[in-house]
């Protein structure tokens, strides 16, 4: 395929552009995690008060899980045909900020927004790596970026893992 493509010698100008633009990125990096692998210390803290302030700050909107890279929840539903003969079932995103995602058995297991916020946040810094054995989060930003109230998973994170003063 790259030999049908007509490219071009890369220049020298463009190698330092190009050297320059990645170390600027690498500069304005000021935000970072306590650590790569936050489970144990997220449970620990799974009562901090932190949860609290920040659950009355979330609006609960879903902004921040459709603009992560890595979230995947979804939903699935089932479309039956006019004539009832068939049915399409059919799956389509949805976040783990809705009621509906923990709605299970007539009731809905997160019932609020400190508990989703919770959810959300241990799954992708905590848990993702029993699952995948990665971290969820891949730093781009785009949360606290698209969070309409100013929410940043950095600075929660610190604060619940106890190395920040921000509390
Ligand atoms: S910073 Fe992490 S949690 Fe936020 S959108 Fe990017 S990958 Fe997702
Ligand atoms: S974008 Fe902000 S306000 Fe909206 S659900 Fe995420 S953390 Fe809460």
């Amino acid at each position: 395929m790259l030999t049908l493509l007509p490219l071009q010698e890369v220049t020298e100008a463009q190698q330092s552009a190009a050297k320059r633009q990645h170390n600027t990125a690498i500069e304005v990096q000021k935000r970072s995690l306590p650590s790569r692998h936050l489970k144990e210390t997220l449970f620990a803290n799974l009562e901090h008060p932190r949860w609290q302030e920040v659950a009355k700050r979330c609006l609960s909107c879903t902004n921040c899980t459709s603009v992560c890279p890595t979230c995947f929840c979804h939903s699935e539903g089932e479309m039956p045909s006019l004539d009832g003969h068939t049915s399409e079932h059919y799956r389509q995103w949805d976040s783990c900020f809705t009621a509906g995602h923990s709605y299970m058995h007539s009731f809905v297991l997160r019932d609020s927004t400190l508990l989703r916020y919770r959810q959300w946040l241990t799954h992708k810094l905590g848990t993702w790596h029993e699952q995948y054995g990665r971290s969820g989060c891949v730093g781009c930003g785009r949360c606290i970026t698209w969070c309409p109230v100013g929410i940043d998973i950095t600075e929660e994170a610190n604060v619940i893992c106890g190395e920040s003063n921000h509390a």
